[in-house]
């Protein structure tokens, strides 16, 4: 029997919290405010966008959106981080992907200051990451640690490995299972023998964006598999970087794409912008 690790329940206590923290804010005068800067028309990215605006404004965060169009230079994404970084009534900053050609993300990100990252873009709060120091973690590689968490899977002494090695998934999750005591080997696109990697592992994250990569030979008997992909696949259909039925009966426990990493991240993202505003509230008051 494969457990399956439940991103929508986690992701609806997490949001429960959320929201009664950022209701504590405003009973003290301080709306918890989150900017996301959108430089793109895909529909894709602009339905998502709506959806953390919903997300946010079920849990008493204010959300605004700065829309700069597919055509905008990197000098007018610097311009819109930078408003929300100098405006104190901001707290949480979120620049969205994809960006248009010749801004690159994490350049772009320098501008979100470290304190109002809250998902964790700017490659200074990676490095305070990596060094121990306190820094908002991207969202999906919390989502994945949050995950672990709540399904109190032992890291501690565990062989992790990480399918992936992108500064927005693969090197902050890596990161994060070595600050919990893991330890951690890191895949890639050039990795030889990815299954023989795979299968010795007490603990795999895939962060491949390839659909139904691992599969059975992958995968150790017993073995907990966060699937953080989501791909589409030839049939339009919503798929991870796990082949998840291939794996019945074999993972230990399993998280499920769609209904896994997803909303956890959401979730997260949110508590992230909460928690921002809090220590803003707390500095402007000491
Ligand atoms: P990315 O920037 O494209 O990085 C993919 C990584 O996987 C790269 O490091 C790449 O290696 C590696 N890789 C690709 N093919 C591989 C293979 N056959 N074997 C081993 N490694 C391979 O993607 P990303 O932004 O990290 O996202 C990864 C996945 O997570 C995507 O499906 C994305 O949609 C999903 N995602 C989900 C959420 C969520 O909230 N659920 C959030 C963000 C991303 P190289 O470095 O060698 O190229």
């Amino acid at each position: 029997v494969t457990d399956i690790l439940d991103g929508k329940a986690l992701a609806t206590s997490i949001r429960a919290g959320v929201a009664e923290a950022a209701q504590g804010l405003r009973s003290r005068g301080v709306v918890p405010t989150m900017v996301v800067v959108v430089a793109t028309d895909e529909a894709a990215t602009l339905s998502y966008v709506r959806s953390i605006v919903r997300a946010a404004a079920a849990t008493a965060i204010e959300a605004v959106v700065v829309e700069l169009g597919p055509d905008s230079s990197a000098a007018d994404v610097a311009a819109a981080l930078r408003t929300a970084a100098e405006d104190p009534g901001v707290h949480g900053v979120l620049l969205q992907t994809p960006l248009p050609v010749g801004v690159t993300p994490s350049e772009a990100a320098l501008a979100i200051p470290v304190e109002k990252d809250i998902d964790g873009a700017n490659p200074a709060s990676l490095g305070r990451l990596s060094s121990g120091l306190p820094a908002f973690a991207p969202a999906t590689a919390a989502a994945v640690m949050e995950l672990l968490a709540a399904y109190q899977v032992p890291l501690s002494g565990r062989s992790a490995v990480v399918v992936g090695r992108s500064t927005v998934v693969g090197r902050p999750v890596a990161q994060l299972l070595l600050a919990a005591d893991a330890t951690v080997t890191v895949c890639h696109s050039k990795t030889t023998d990815l299954a023989a990697v795979t299968a010795a592992a007490d603990i795999v994250v895939a962060a491949a964006g390839r659909p139904r990569l691992l599969g059975r030979a992958h995968i150790g008997s017993g073995a907990v598999v966060i699937d953080v992909g989501t791909n589409v696949d030839d049939f339009g259909q919503l798929v991870g970087d796990v082949d998840g039925e291939a794996l019945d009966g074999l993972a230990g426990a399993r998280s499920p794409v769609p209904g896994g990493v997803g909303p956890v991240t959401t979730a997260i993202l949110l508590r992230n912008a909460v928690q921002a505003a809090q220590s803003a509230a707390s500095t402007a008051g000491s």
